[in-house]
């Protein structure tokens, strides 16, 4: 099938790659020349695993191809994907701009049928604002269809290629069934694809993501309980999670959730309730806890060091707002290193793969180093605040023989306590 995605972000670059993967002839369109410039040479301009791999296979067979034209990608694709920023607006809404402007722009440029598929996460009611748009121009037929996506930076190829469910929002049968078609290779294991109308697969997404961030918020309401009372949060998750009603994923205490997705979504959520006359108060308080999750180290380094950071050294492990991505946005490690920085602190940073996004974003505030011992030397505590896998089993003797003083604040619980303890390093975590 001919597809133009529109947008080559996490989103668009991987619903592109994924899609020329099963024999699709797909043309991205994004607005970054640079960012395309690459792309057509070849290189990937973001960081997700086995994207690479993909992506110079499908260029080299000649499926998968870049350019900044929108009336190209129009001109190219039976199918348009909208993959495009949905940032967070002033007052806590979805900024639909980039959503209504490229809509605008094909409704002038479409020349014959198209299914237009919206993949950004949007307010419920955004389809009839792009059909709006488009229906404002066009003088041909088109269907808007609302197709929100699931994956998972860190995990996203894989989350696209085997989806544990497709939720298409649409009531054409004509556009359901060339949907239908696109995803069927995706779905050879029985996993199903939704059909249902676009407002309520618009709210799929945010009551999704709004569900998850409630959950990651739960727990750590609980891990700051159990520091009241003297409980372990480790167990308190384990003895929790076995009820399979409550599962065992998402249950992970830690200094917040950030990203790009479950912060702007639950704001989004919360103000599509005001202005639909709806107090979302349990969004109210995910808010509001999470804001405070993501600083709950701070007090505990002050308490360590009695109030005294001005100069003090301090290493940070992991800036991601999570493991396995480059991408920094609303990251917990940017809440904490400001918060350091206004105390005096001096920040050395380690992070595998997304130093180079916060060196754009903070200069030379703080000081990065090449491995995640370097970032050590002369350090008078470690925070971290990343849970990537290469921190896990660190040599604790290395760790001591670099640091000045031997403290850690782990912001991930990513160690048993005893085993840190052991090794007479203090241990600072979350929850227990
Ligand atoms: P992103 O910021 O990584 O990428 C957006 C891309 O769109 C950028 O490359 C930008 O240059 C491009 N763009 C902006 N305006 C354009 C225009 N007028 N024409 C062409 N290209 C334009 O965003 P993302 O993380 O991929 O998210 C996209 C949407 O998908 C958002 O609504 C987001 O909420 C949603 N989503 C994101 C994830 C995720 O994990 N990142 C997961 C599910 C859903």
């Amino acid at each position: 099938m001919k597809i133009a995605v529109i947008g080559t972000g996490y989103v668009g670059l991987v619903t592109g790659t994924c899609l020329a993967e099963t024999g699709n002839d797909v043309l991205c369109i994004d607005i970054d020349e640079n960012k395309v410039k690459k792309m057509q040479q070849g290189e990937v301009p973001i960081y997700e695993p086995h994207l690479d791999v993909l992506f110079e296979r499908n260029i080299k067979a000649n499926r998968l191809k870049f350019s900044t034209r929108l009336e190209e990608g129009l001109a190219h694709g039976d199918i348009i994907f909208l993959a495009l920023p949905t940032p967070e607006d002033e007052d806590g809404s979805a900024d639909l701009q980039y959503i209504l402007g490229v809509a605008d722009n094909i409704g002038k440029s479409i020349k014959d049928y198209k299914v237009i598929v919206d993949k950004s996460t949007v307010p419920v009611g955004t389809s009839d604002k792009v059909k709006a748009a488009i229906a404002k121009h066009a003088t041909v037929d088109f269907d808007v269809v609302s197709n929100p996506e699931f994956l998972r930076e860190g995990f996203a190829v894989d989350d696209f290629l085997k989806p544990e469910r497709i939720v298409i929002g649409a009531r054409s049968e004509r556009a359901i069934a060339l949907m239908e078609k696109l995803y069927k290779p995706y779905v050879r294991s029985g996993n199903p694809i939704i059909i249902m109308d676009e407002k309520s697969a618009e709210l799929t997404k945010y009551a999704s993501n709004a569900f998850l961030a409630a959950k990651i918020t739960f727990m750590n309401e609980i891990a700051n309980f159990c520091e009241k009372v003297g409980a372990d949060v480790d167990k308190v998750r384990i003895g929790m999670g076995t009820d399979s009603r409550i599962g065992k994923r998402f249950l992970f205490p830690g200094i917040g959730y950030g990203g790009s997705c479950f912060p702007k979504d639950v704001k989004a959520l919360y103000k599509s309730g005001i202005d639909n006359n709806y107090d979302f108060k349990i969004l109210d308080a995910v808010l509001e806890v999470n804001k405070k999750q993501k600083v709950v180290l701070i007090p505990k380094i002050e308490n360590y060091f009695k109030g005294d950071l001005k100069g003090k050294n301090i290493a940070v492990w992991g800036l991601a707002f999570k493991p396995e991505t480059d991408d920094i946005r609303e990251a917990p490690a940017l809440d904490v290193i400001e918060s350091l920085l206004n105390l005096g602190c001096n920040i050395t940073a380690f992070d595998p793969e997304a130093m180079e996004n916060v060196q754009r974003k903070l200069g030379d505030k703080i000081t990065y180093a090449d491995g995640m011992y370097d970032a050590l030397e002369n350090a008078d505590a470690l925070v971290i605040c990343t849970e990537w896998s290469i921190f896990r089993t660190p040599n604790f003797e290395r760790m001591k023989a670099k640091m000045k003083g031997h403290v850690i604040f782990d912001g991930r619980n990513l160690y048993d306590v005893p085993d840190v303890e052991n090794e007479n390093i203090t241990y600072i975590s979350i929850g227990r």
